[in-house]
């Protein structure tokens, strides 16, 4: 595993060794001093390292072939990260002190994805017209997040470019949205279309498959249930979300939701319990693996989804609600079971053909209408939430709503 190769059956070369990538991102990370405030021409600058294997006065020998790294406006990321409360420290804890979890390829696109050994940050590969627009992208976006601490968009905390044997491969840092350590019973990628959005049979067949539209309409067609409050401040959120999504006519993209099943969980651990009894006699003795994690402990780094739609400032407290310290919102299903939901809106980055002409400002992507036909993104975006506030969230009446906020 440790030699760093190309996948052969992609035309783009695939990066399967992510050492020298983690190599790269911690020390152009860890090494970057320059402390005080942005600028807007910061956006446009790249750093590059070169990591010869011998090693230099700055960077460690290694053993992998020479590779040359680039790091995308590094002033303004640390910036972002310091938006929400992500130290440099921490940061390099979570990408570098153990190997980054590769988690296969979810996506149709062929990008590859990564996982934190602690569950806090995702690393894609982007294709370069990808990475171009999210740098072009930046300027607006941090704006928006510094202005609404609100937002369910990605969280992009770092873009780097690893140029190996000729090869460039870009990768992005992002927010992970579903915590491995929360078992999720299902999970849905939601567009609110209804053409070919159906989980594939080898997708289906997967431990944990993500499942589309037409699959949750089929499992789930009374929705999920949310207090009047979650309701409304999802709403927002969202909308608030796509209208910025809009201004760049940016379309495509997707809710990721992890549903969590608390009665489900309950039951199924009843049951073990039981078993336990049964084959021991009076002696409960529970495995420890199957003793109920305690989780008061985890404080995570990204704001949880429940901060994302509640937030009242980008910095929220770290110490979480004792409850449910991985911060899911509160849902039933139509059976009265109590849920835990986890989401956000994902790969926004996609490109238009047309955007490739899109060379200079980011502001020709909002200005020049010709480049992509005004109508579509806002039909995308009218399409999205009527989808998601019409099928798959509903609103419990007010009444029923208080009713079940006085039980509690
Ligand atoms: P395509 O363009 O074909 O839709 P892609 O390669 O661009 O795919 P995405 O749509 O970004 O990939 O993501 C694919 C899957 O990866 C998602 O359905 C989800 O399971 C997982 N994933 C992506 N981003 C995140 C995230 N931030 N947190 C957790 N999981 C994620
Ligand atoms: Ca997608
Ligand atoms: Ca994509």
């Amino acid at each position: 595993h440790n030699n760093m190769g190309w996948g052969a059956e992609s035309s783009a070369p695939v990066l399967t060794d992510d050492v020298s990538l983690q190599l790269g991102i911690t020390h152009s990370v860890g090494s970057h001093t320059v402390d005080r405030d942005v600028l807007l021409q910061d956006f446009e600058v790249i750093e590059t390292i070169a990591f010869p294997k011998a090693g230099t006065t700055l960077t460690p020998h290694h053993t992998f072939d020479d590779f040359r790294f680039k790091s995308y406006a590094p002033l303004a990321f640390r910036y972002f990260r310091d938006i929400f409360n992500i130290s440099t420290e921490d940061f390099l804890h979570s990408i570098g002190a153990r190997s980054l979890i590769p988690i296969g390829n979810p996506g149709a696109s062929g990008s590859c994805f990564w996982i934190t050994h602690d569950d806090e940050f995702i690393v894609k590969t982007v294709q370069q017209k990808e990475a171009s627009f999210l740098t072009k992208l930046l300027p607006a976006y941090f704006m928006a997040v510094h202005q609404n601490p609100k937002t369910l968009l990605p969280k992009f905390y770092g873009l780097f470019n690893i140029n190996i044997g000729g090869h460039n491969i870009r990768v992005c840092v992002m927010n992970n949205l579903l915590p491995r350590r929360v078992k999720m019973h299902q999970k849905y990628d939601l567009k609110g279309s209804t053409f070919k959005r159906k989980a594939s049979k080898s997708e289906r067949e997967k431990k944990s498959p993500t499942f589309k539209d037409l699959d949750f309409v089929d499992f789930l067609p009374d929705g999920i249930k949310l207090e009047f409050e979650y309701y409304e401040a999802l709403k927002h959120t969202i909308q608030a979300d796509t209208r910025l999504l809009h201004s760049f006519k940016i379309m495509d993209y997707s809710l990721l939701l992890g549903i969590h099943n608390e009665t489900l969980e309950a039951e199924s651990r009843d049951k073990e319990e039981k078993q336990s009894i049964d084959s021991e006699g009076s002696t409960v003795t529970l495995r420890g693996s199957k003793k109920p994690r305690d989780r008061s402990k985890h404080i995570s780094l990204n704001p949880t989804t429940l901060q994302n739609i509640l937030a009242k400032s980008t910095r929220p407290e770290r110490f979480q609600i004792a409850a449910d310290p991985w911060g899911g919102i509160p849902a039933t299903n139509s059976n009265g079971d109590k849920l835990k939901i986890y989401l956000g809106i994902i790969d926004i980055l996609q490109c238009y053909k047309t955007m490739k002409k899109l060379e200079h400002a980011w502001k020709a992507i909002i200005y020049d209408g010709k480049t992509v036909s005004v109508h579509r993104p806002g039909f995308y975006k009218k399409r999205f939430e009527s989808f998601l506030f019409g099928t798959v969230f509903r609103n419990l009446p007010m009444t029923e709503s208080l009713r079940r906020l006085n039980e509690k």
